[in-house]
């Protein structure tokens, strides 16, 4: 995409960014995410688990549900549906969504986000298809009607303006977002994915898919072995002065 004018003003805390993530992952990835993107902006992130620890005590903006732990449809509607709870209690104007895989570059999220109105419906993420899923919807015992609607993963990321959310009744918002498990393919991109150069870049994710790694090719400073998802290389290019960002000395 092209750079585009600014519509309206955003401030950080105009922004919920829902990262969801599980017992098994506080150490295995959240953590990571604390000490990178997060940090920079913690107003801005809400840490939704179904297990509470010290080190998620420490954020403030955490939610425990007490949706089931499994990767299971229901568990999964469980927790968006907190999650959407959450935003409209919260009053802000955009609802982001990212999994504890994702990397989110901030400042490019809220210049993206800033170049549109809130108040109108708008869906910002990658659908998984390049057309409308084709279903059917039972309207009585015995009378089904077909439905089209676009399919997207969720599972690297995507924001909801606040007029959007509004609007999406509850079995929109669960049957939607439920799909969200379903197909998300091996990792790397993100659908926030507008722009393909890291500083414009606004999420990134990794993963393992048949024991190869994927991930985003990032030159240091962290060797692959010793920062795996390159998110840490890639945090300390925007933030070098961050304590644990090796000190490169330009002359
Ligand atoms: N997740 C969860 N419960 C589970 C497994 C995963 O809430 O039992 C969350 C996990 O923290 C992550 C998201 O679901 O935010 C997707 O998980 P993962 O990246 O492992 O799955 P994939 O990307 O392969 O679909
Ligand atoms: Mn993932």
């Amino acid at each position: 995409g092209h750079p585009r004018t600014p519509a309206e003003p955003l401030v950080p805390r105009d922004v919920f960014i829902a990262v969801k993530t599980t017992r098994k992952f506080h150490r295995a990835r959240l953590d990571l995410l604390l000490e990178t993107w997060i940090s920079r902006h913690k107003e801005m992130t809400f840490i939704f688990t179904d297990w509470e620890d010290e080190v998620l005590a420490r954020h403030t903006g955490n939610v425990v549900n007490n949706c089931s732990a499994a990767h299971s449809r229901q568990a999964l509607s469980c927790k968006m549906a907190v999650e959407y709870d959450h935003f409209i209690e919260s009053g802000r104007k955009w609802f982001c969504h990212v999994d504890d895989d994702n990397y989110v570059n901030l400042c490019a999220l809220l210049r993206l986000l800033a170049s549109y109105p809130h108040t109108q419906d708008i869906y910002i993420g990658k659908p998984s298809l390049d057309r409308p899923i084709q279903a059917t919807e039972r309207v009585s015992e015995n009378r089904v009607r077909p439905v089209h609607f676009w399919f997207a993963t969720g599972g690297a990321g995507f924001c909801i303006s606040r007029g959007l959310a509004l609007k999406m009744s509850p079995w929109a918002r669960l049957c939607m977002i439920s799909a969200a498990w379903e197909a998300e393919g091996p990792g790397t991109v993100g659908p926030l994915q507008h722009h393909l150069t890291l500083p414009t870049q606004v999420t990134l994710s990794y993963g393992m898919f048949e024991n190869k790694r994927n991930a985003v090719y990032v030159k240091g400073p962290f060797s692959v072995e010793a920062d795996p998802s390159r998110f840490r290389s890639i945090h300390c290019h925007p933030y070098p002065n961050i304590s644990w960002c090796p000190r490169t000395t330009i002359f």
